[in-house]
């Protein structure tokens, strides 16, 4: 799990100028850099201090996220990574059926948080569709690393259709119609993370 935090973060680097770039074009171009100072951060912390528990790594990842970071990103992941802490809670290793439960309460604490709904192109358009297919196939019998691969695949449709999608939440919304046409900045980060978690757990990169 502290591989998937740390190759998320080396993702998120790599995609800096690009996530700035999606958001230059429907928001106010700091997504790139919100993703980067927050993940920098997260990885500084871990360099220093390696938790010991699921709780504690995504709790700490949670609360470096939600105090480092500005803008709607910031509160949304950490929100995202202090439930996956909580469900996952002070145990040293997860099952695939904990890290499914884990992550939907993350995905459902986006939702309390940013009341989003699904085609509202927000980074839940990513994740949802994600977690969905992570939960079909754990309940099909796969793998945690099978699961992650469908995951990652789901998040990165999900991510290509807010293209068509009107913005109905954040700064995006404010450009209405004119908001189709672009991809959503955190739909795009959020399939990184889905793609960081499938590199991680079937160790192919690419
Ligand atoms: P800001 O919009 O404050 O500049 P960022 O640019 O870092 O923050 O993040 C923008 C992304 O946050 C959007 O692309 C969208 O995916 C996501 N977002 C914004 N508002 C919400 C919300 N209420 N629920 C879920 N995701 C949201
Ligand atoms: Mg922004």
């Amino acid at each position: 799990m502290t591989n998937w935090i740390t190759r998320f973060a080396e993702l998120v680097a790599e995609n800096r100028g690009y996530l700035t770039e999606l958001d230059s074009a429907i928001g106010d171009a700091d997504h790139g850099a919100n993703m980067a100072r927050g993940m920098a951060a997260v990885s500084a912390m871990l360099e220093t201090h390696r938790p010991d528990s699921a709780d504690e790594l995504f709790k700490s990842v949670g609360r470096t996220l939600v105090s480092g970071v500005g803008g709607a990103s910031g509160p949304l992941y950490g929100t995202f990574f202090l439930r996956v802490g909580a469900e996952a809670g002070p145990v040293e290793q997860l099952d695939t059926r904990l890290l499914a439960a884990a992550l939907r309460a993350g995905v459902d604490g986006i939702i309390a948080r940013g009341r989003a709904e699904i085609g509202d192109k927000t980074m839940l358009d990513a994740m949802a569709p994600a977690l969905d297919a992570f939960d079909a196939a754990v309940g099909g019998g796969s793998s945690a690393a099978e699961a992650a691969v469908l995951a990652r695949a789901a998040a990165e449709l999900g991510r290509d259709a807010t293209r068509e999608l009107v913005a109905r939440k954040g700064r995006a919304s404010y450009l209405g119609e004119r908001s189709v046409g672009h991809l959503d900045p955190g739909a795009t980060s959020a399939a990184l993370a889905l793609r960081a978690l499938a590199e991680t757990l079937s160790g192919v990169t690419g």
